[in-house]
């Protein structure tokens, strides 16, 4: 039987209604519910619902952070062009492929290859790097590479990768606007790309920053109901956390929303917004992100994991590089080697009852979202 879980009042309250027809009043009261005891129907809730559907296998990507160099200025992130003391690299074709190595010896399924919007990141360049990764590994590849044209996409779907990830990180069209800003004649429109890049065969990723300044609960309820409108193969969530050498952080742009409207970046309304996803949307990947382990060092990938959460990024970058992908400051495990980063991770997921996941890991069509 699939519950309804009502917020507010009796706990046992439930009538059988399935979560992913969860309404907007209904999801608004989740993400603003405070007490324990409800929460705790959240999280079970959620976990059963990853339990039947996505199983008890943690999937791991290997993350390497490619490139830190960035044309766009968006208000939140650290790698903004505009932040000029931060000292820039690209890796070069032979280490990442060593990384990808890395990635089959530990037993990963899947690379995910992240930077900056980087156009010193050739198209063609990178397609080698994509045919040489699926030829010499087999391992699933995953792109991260912001708002490239199509042609560039097209090429590295044909050249084998797998999976793109670009998340729309806030569905308000005007805050939107103003921590994002497009570049000229190119406006920036991350919805659209993702139906195209849907057509183009990938596999599609998304997500949200939880606690933007500027972000309301009522906007926050809409990102959860535009992943279920999107029906996203993959859903990253994690806290927004303030960068000082950004608009954002400095507190230069703001959007102030009247008392009570502005949505905290705390661990437990990702927790909420984790849960409520996993409801929402029961095939898709979630990962228990790295900014949520960063504002909770002890036990916020497992919190993660346990409350609606099927996959963790174990970071492969080379150590000279991780420090400079300051996305924001203090991120965790930017001072771990690549086999402690997994070797941590294996004990964590053993430590909660689950097990890591063999293969590439992709979204079940089976499951409809
Ligand atoms: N450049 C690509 C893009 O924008 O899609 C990929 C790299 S970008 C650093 C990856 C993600 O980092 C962004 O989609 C954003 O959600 C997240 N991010 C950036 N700044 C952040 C911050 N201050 N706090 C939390 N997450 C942040
Ligand atoms: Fe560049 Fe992505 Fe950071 Fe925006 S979020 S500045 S596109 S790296």
């Amino acid at each position: 039987m699939i519950l309804r879980i009502a917020p507010g009042g009796d706990a046992d309250a439930e009538t059988p209604v399935q979560g992913r027809a969860l309404r907007r009043e209904d999801i608004l009261a989740w993400l603003r519910e405070e007490g324990w005891g409800r929460l705790e129907v959240l999280w079970q809730a959620a976990d059963a619902a990853r339990r039947t559907h996505v199983g008890d296998a943690v999937h791991l990507r290997g993350l390497i952070e490619i490139s830190n160099y960035c044309i766009r200025q968006c208000g939140y992130c650290g790698l903004r062009a505009g932040h000029r003391d931060l000292e820039r690299y690209r890796m070069s074709a032979a280490e990442l492929l060593a990384c990808a190595h890395q990635a089959r010896q530990f037993g990963y399924g899947t690379v995910v290859l992240q930077s900056g919007e980087d156009y010193g990141i050739t198209a063609g360049w990178l397609a080698d790097v994509v045919r040489h990764i699926k030829a010499e590994t087999g391992l699933a590849v995953t792109l991260s590479l912001g708002e490239r044209p199509d042609p560039d996409l097209m090429l590295w779907r044909e050249a084998g990768a797998d999976r793109y990830l670009l998340r729309f990180e806030t569905s308000d069209p005007e805050l939107y606007r103003l921590i994002h800003p497009s570049l000229p004649g190119r406006p920036s429109d991350r919805v659209a790309m993702l139906a195209r890049l849907r057509g183009f065969g990938y596999e599609v990723g998304s997500g949200v920053m939880v606690g933007l300044p500027g972000q309301s609960w009522d906007s926050l309820a809409a990102d959860l109901e535009t992943f279920r409108a999107l029906d996203l193969d993959m859903i990253g969530i994690g806290p927004y956390i303030s960068h000082p050498a950004t608009p954002l952080g400095s507190g230069d742009w703001t959007h102030v929303l009247p008392a009570g409207e502005q949505v905290p970046n705390t661990e437990l309304t990702v927790y909420k917004t984790v849960a409520l996803t996993r409801l929402l949307c029961p095939g898709a990947n979630i990962p228990s992100t790295t900014a949520l382990a960063t504002i909770n060092r002890e036990s916020g990938r497992e919190l993660g994991l346990l409350r609606g959460a099927n996959v963790v990024m174990p970071n492969l970058t080379p150590a000279g590089y991780r420090e400079r992908y300051e996305i924001y400051p203090g991120k965790a495990c930017v001072n771990e080697t690549a086999q402690a980063c997994q070797m941590c991770l294996r004990h964590r997921i053993e430590a909660i009852g689950r097990h890591v996941g063999s293969g590439p890991g992709g979204r079940n069509r089976k499951v409809r979202n």
